[in-house]
Parts: structure tokens; C-alpha cells; sequence
């Protein structure tokens, strides 16, 4: 980069810029750290470019509450581990309790408070971003349950606010890259994606302590999560076409899938019926 008065200043560059971007302002700024920044402004042509939608770059994301999601690709993310992080914060709250209100040590410690939960809050954060980018970068069409207010109500209190909160921060996160990578974002109704059969639309009774969903109609097995980030997928499909998009040839959306699921579907857009065709166990 070239400035006036400092003359060339080599730079390194976090992402690429695209190639028909047009620098439009450039702003200098110091960081906290002493580490200087550029942030670059940039106009393209048509705003991100739109993908287009290959089947296999299609997935469903089943947002969990054991696992933190499991998609139809069958990549299962672990949720990241924050007891030490949870304890630290309780440990200083307890501190701060001790502490004679409004006096100087309270303060202090109520600052170390403030820093513990600065702390969680942006390993969860830093967390969710990485999950939201993966899946932003590497699809063309993202299915993903909307937060689900009745399901949350199962779980107790503080666990429910927490789950409650890091869900609605991932969707947004989520929609906003999907956004910038022109990436297709749906949220679906989450009612009913545990129970529902991929296979054959069948709805039972499933509680959370049933990890396999076995079908009692037509025999399909499959992980539970699994079986709902298929429902999650075919949902999000139906509502894009629902959408009006305007297609004259047949979207095949004929998935390959981890060895715990072999459903395969075939949309057509046309009528948008949806053709299951389970290869699973049975
Ligand atoms: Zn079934």
C-alpha cells in the first residue's frame, strides 16, 4: 500500500480480495495491541456472486443439544467444552460475593468478573464463527432448523438460556456469511424433525434419551440426528422452490450421505413432490 507522506507500507493480506472488486476507501486504524490495520472498502459488480446450487453442496443442519449439530453430510460437531471457563467466572462471582460492597477490592474484583465472562463469551463466540464459515464456504445451499422455543422448554433453566442464546447467535452468524459467500440460507420450521421419518414422513414419539431413529412404518434406521438433518434438508428445499424460483429443469438433490444414512431423494420442481427412496437397513 502506498500513503502519502509514508510512502509504500507492505501489507498482509487475512482474505483475498476478489478480482473485480474496486478499492473504494481505505482506513488506517491502530488496534489495542499496537498492531496496525487496513480496512479496505470494496464495491463488485453484482454484489456477491450467486452459486449455483449443486446437489452435492447441499446440506441440512440439525442444531443438537447433546452434539451441537449434526448435518447430512454426516460431519458432527462437537459442542466446544467451556466448563473450565464456567468455573473460573463462578469462582470470581463468589470472590465478588465476599467483598464488601462498593469498596475498592470490590471493584477490583468486580472487574476480574467482567473479564471472565468476556472470556467465555468469546471462545463461544469464536466457536460459532468458525462453525458458521465452514459451512457457509463449503455449501451452495444451507438448510437449518429456526430456533425452537417449545423445544428449548425440555431443557432446564440455565441450560435452556445458554443452548437458547448460542442457537440464535449461530443463525445469525450463519445468515449473514451465507450471505457474503452467496451462499442460499433457509431456516425451517423445526417442529416435528426429530420424530418425522425421513424415509417415509411417518411422525413417532422419540425422547431425547432415544439416540437411533428406527422406523416402526417402513424400517428405516438411522442415527437421530441424522434422520432429522435429512427432514431439516427436504424442508429447506420445499420452502426455496415454495419461494417461486423461476426453474425449468428438475433440481436433483440425490445426496451422498454418511454410512449411518443412505436415503436418497430426488426433488423435482416441477411438482415439488418428493421422492424417498431409502437404501438404509431395514
Ligand atoms: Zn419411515
Amino acid at each position: 500500500m502506498w500513503l502519502s507522506k509514508l510512502g509504500e507500507i507492505p501489507l498482509t493480506f487475512h482474505r483475498d480480495l476478489p478480482d473485480d472488486a474496486d478499492i473504494k476507501t481505505v482506513t488506517v486504524k491502530q488496534e489495542p495491541t499496537g498492531k496496525w490495520y487496513a480496512i479496505l472498502g470494496v464495491e463488485t459488480p453484482d454484489g456477491p456472486p450467486e452459486k449455483p446450487e449443486n446437489p452435492e453442496r447441499c446440506v441440512g443442519i440439525d442444531v443438537g443439544i447433546l452434539k451441537y449439530a449434526h448435518d447430512t453430510d454426516g460431519t458432527a460437531v462437537e459442542s466446544i467444552d467451556l466448563s473450565d471457563e464456567r468455573e473460573r467466572l463462578e469462582r470470581a462471582q463468589r470472590d465478588l460475593s465476599r467483598k464488601e460492597d462498593g469498596s475498592a477490592n470490590w471493584e477490583k474484583q468486580r472487574r476480574v468478573v467482567a473479564e471472565r465472562h468476556a472470556e467465555l463469551k468469546n471462545k463461544r463466540r469464536d466457536f460459532l464463527h468458525k462453525l458458521s464459515n465452514y459451512y457457509a464456504r463449503e455449501y451452495d445451499f444451507v438448510s437449518v432448523e429456526d430456533l425452537d422455543a417449545k423445544g428449548l422448554v425440555e431443557l432446564p433453566g440455565n441450560s435452556r438460556n445458554r443452548a437458547g442464546a448460542a442457537w440464535g447467535t449461530f443463525l445469525r452468524m450463519l445468515e449473514y456469511k451465507c450471505e457474503r459467500e452467496g451462499t442460499h440460507f433457509v431456516a425451517v420450521n423445526p417442529r416435528g424433525t426429530t420424530k418425522e421419518c425421513a424415509s417415509c414422513g411417518v411422525s413417532t414419539e422419540k425422547p431425547l434419551w432415544v439416540r437411533e431413529h428406527s422406523c416402526p412404518a417402513c424400517g428405516f434406521k438411522a442415527d437421530r440426528d441424522a434422520n432429522a438433518a435429512w427432514n431439516i434438508l427436504s424442508r429447506g428445499v420445499k420452502k426455496r422452490l415454495g419461494a417461486g424460483r423461476s426453474e425449468e429443469t428438475p433440481v436433483e438433490a440425490a445426496l451422498p450421505v454418511d454410512t449411518s444414512v443412505s436415503a436418497k431423494r430426488v426433488v423435482e420442481t416441477g411438482s415439488l413432490t418428493l421422492k424417498r427412496e431409502p437404501s438404509g437397513e431395514r
